[in-house]
């Protein structure tokens, strides 16, 4: 069982509440397809710029998460036929994913529902 910790772009935070991001981890797709089984350790919101985005991965780490998603809105964005990649709510996530990494030496993924078409979730 592998707990996974979520770090959600505070763009979005009245508009979805995860409701699919938790549906494919509690069922192991999309962005969780990779694990045999998992639960959520836990989530929290980043907030603009992004500078503590270190310390709240950190926390999750503390609070059992083995590895940290961020979701598929902060790097893709919805079409009428699906998600593309790019223009995802937020500019900035290779630094956000550097730092959540460093911070914690866990792997950090891009991606947890509705995947781009093509797109593997990346692990850094
Ligand atoms: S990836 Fe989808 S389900 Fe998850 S927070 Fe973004 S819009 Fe909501
Ligand atoms: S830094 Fe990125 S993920 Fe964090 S709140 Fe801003 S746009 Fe969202």
């Amino acid at each position: 069982m592998t707990k996974i910790g979520i770090i959600r772009c505070e763009k979005n935070e009245h508009a979805c509440p995860l409701t699919n991001c938790f549906k494919c981890l509690t069922g192991t797709k999309q962005g969780f397809a990779g694990y045999e089984d998992c639960e959520l350790a836990g989530v929290f919101t980043c907030r603009c710029p992004g500078d503590n985005v270190a310390e709240l991965a950190r926390i999750l780490k503390a609070k059992g998460a083995e590895a940290i998603h961020f979701p598929t809105c902060t790097f893709a964005h919805k079409r009428k036929d699906g998600w593309e990649l790019g223009d995802g709510f937020c500019p900035d996530m290779q630094r956000l994913m550097e730092q959540a990494g460093q911070s914690t030496g866990l792997p950090c993924v891009k991606g947890t529902a509705h995947l781009p078409e093509g797109y593997t979730p990346e692990a850094l």
